[in-house]
């Protein structure tokens, strides 16, 4: 293993979830995959997919676990 981890694509990883904000701040919000780490932590583990606010000061910054629902603190804007 090197010292260093390589790039990973966004589709991997976490990507800022367009047209949707946190309904608490209006700060954008995480959309992220549960592997890596998280594919063995709690409660990330329980999950495909994981959703937070961006805001660390946020109550909603915890996020919480997602399959196709999008939690009711997040406001989707278009379609
Ligand atoms: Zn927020």
């Amino acid at each position: 293993m090197s010292e260093f981890a390589s790039p990973r694509p966004s589709s991997q990883t976490a990507k800022i979830r367009e047209q949707a904000y946190c309904l608490a701040c209006g700060w954008p919000v995480i959309f992220t995959f549960c592997n890596d780490g998280m594919a063995h932590t709690a409660p990330y583990s329980g999950w495909d997919s994981w959703i937070y606010c961006a805001n660390k000061t946020c109550k909603h910054h915890g996020g919480e676990g997602i399959f196709h629902n999008m939690p009711d603190w997040i406001k989707t804007t278009g379609h």
